[in-house]
């Protein structure tokens, strides 16, 4: 999948346009303070490369689910973090206006003022009902805005939205930005050409939500490690004991078929730590017990597997790492996937637990050879799904 990036264009077509750079600013915001700013710090490369040619930055998001305007929602305490961020000013334009139309035609009015190097940043595209319908006069106001268009935000590239699909098609200068164009590389490699030998870890709450990515990935993988809940409607179909652990018994069939068909490349969990009254590690899960974490003897069973690889992905915490006394499984593999990372492996992980996960491990992104930041969109994409976002940018 070749898409064309703004680090692949000849930099005289960039120098001193004005842009319209879609980016993923749907951060959490409490008493009109940005509280994590993660998505903004990964938009700050294709920012500052595009301000660096004297570009005129347009930025606009979505924020949440807001059913029409509803300021709650507004993106303007956005625009106070980012200026803190790039320590320059960045100008927002208060929305008055009854509907989102009107507040764009008064927006390009000001836009025409600004000057090389201005950012300003949009008010919720989600405030137009228009956003999530691509709805065609929405499209044409925004087409006004920029001359050409930048799309870095890669965690909403699997819906057919306005602003990423049929506002980009109207631009003959479509261009993917720096994030989009990493989480697209990488990615793709895992999905259709991983470095061998390949190995793949999957956890998470629900067999049923991973379907198509097990059934996707275990294709390229030269091995799968499975844990967390869902490890024990796999266990549960061999008949090992799994006591009152989660299963997802509408996925016993697959699960069951799965197992039968790639029984030399999936390895499963050989002991657990448990709760009832008590937490206790044990190899085989009594009645009334449940399983919340991968055991030691996982761990050391995961972790020699892993040092064969020159390749991992990872999606899904391998126990219920929220509650501490569950979460040593999770922190191990990531540790030991860091060090492996230093140590040459590349090292993919995706997926929003995932990512919280390696972050509450105190780990950092610069840890790993990818984060992806893209939640439901990289399982979309690992699972081979339509993506009319980046579909888009193809065929510039
Ligand atoms: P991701 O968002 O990274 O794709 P999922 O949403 O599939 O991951 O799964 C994350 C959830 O799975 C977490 O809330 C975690 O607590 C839960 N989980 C993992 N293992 C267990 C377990 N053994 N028991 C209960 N919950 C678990
Ligand atoms: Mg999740």
């Amino acid at each position: 999948m070749k898409v064309l990036s703004i680090l692949d264009i000849d930099k005289n077509l960039l120098k001193g346009k004005r842009i319209f750079l879609r980016v993923d600013f749907n951060v959490p915001i409490e008493n009109d303070i940005v509280v994590d700013d993660y998505r903004i710090i990964k938009s700050l490369a294709t920012i500052r490369y595009l301000l660096d040619l004297g570009c005129i930055l347009i930025l606009a998001s979505h924020l949440s689910r807001p059913k029409g305007i509803n300021l709650n929602y507004s993106l303007k305490p956005v625009a106070k973090h980012l200026s803190n961020l790039l320590n320059k000013e960045v100008k927002f334009i208060e929305i008055y206006e009854s509907n989102y139309i009107d507040y764009l035609k008064k927006v390009q009015n000001e836009v025409l003022k600004l000057k090389s190097g201005d950012v300003l940043v949009l008010e919720n595209l989600r405030f137009s009902e228009g956003e999530e319908k691509n709805d065609t006069t929405l499209i044409d106001e925004l087409y006004k805005l920029g001359e050409i268009y930048v799309n870095d935000a890669f965690g909403t590239s699997h819906r057919k939205h306005a602003s990423v699909y049929g506002l980009a098609l109207k631009y003959n200068i479509r261009l993917a930005g720096i994030l989009m164009k990493n989480e697209i590389d990488y990615l793709y490699k895992v999905k259709e050409n991983p470095t061998k030998p390949f190995y793949s870890i999957i956890g998470g709450a629900k067999v049923i939500d991973k379907i198509k990515v097990l059934e996707n990935l275990i294709k390229v993988s030269d091995k799968m490690l499975i844990g967390g809940a869902m490890a024990y409607t796999f266990l549960k179909v061999k008949n090992v004991p799994i006591g009152n652990s989660l299963v997802d018994s509408e996925s016993f069939e697959f699960a069951k078929e799965f197992l039968e068909k790639y029984q030399n490349k999936v390895i499963l969990p050989i002991d657990h730590v448990v709760k009832n009254s008590v937490i206790k590690e044990v190899e085989n899960i009594e009645e009334n017990y449940l399983g919340m974490d991968i055991g030691s003897r996982t761990i050391e069973l995961f972790k020699k597997e892993l040092s064969n690889a020159k390749m991992i992905f990872w999606n899904g915490p391998l126990g219920k790492f929220e509650e501490k006394e569950f979460s040593n499984g999770t922190i191990e593999i990531a540790k030991y996937l860091s060090k492996l990372t230093k140590d040459g492996t590349i090292t993919v992980i995706g997926g929003g637990d995932t990512v919280s996960a390696i972050h509450m491990a105190n780990l950092k992104d610069e840890d790993f050879s990818h984060v992806s930041t893209g939640g439901g969109a990289t399982l979309e994409f690992i699972s081979g799904e339509e993506m009319p976002g980046i579909e888009v940018l193809k065929n510039v």
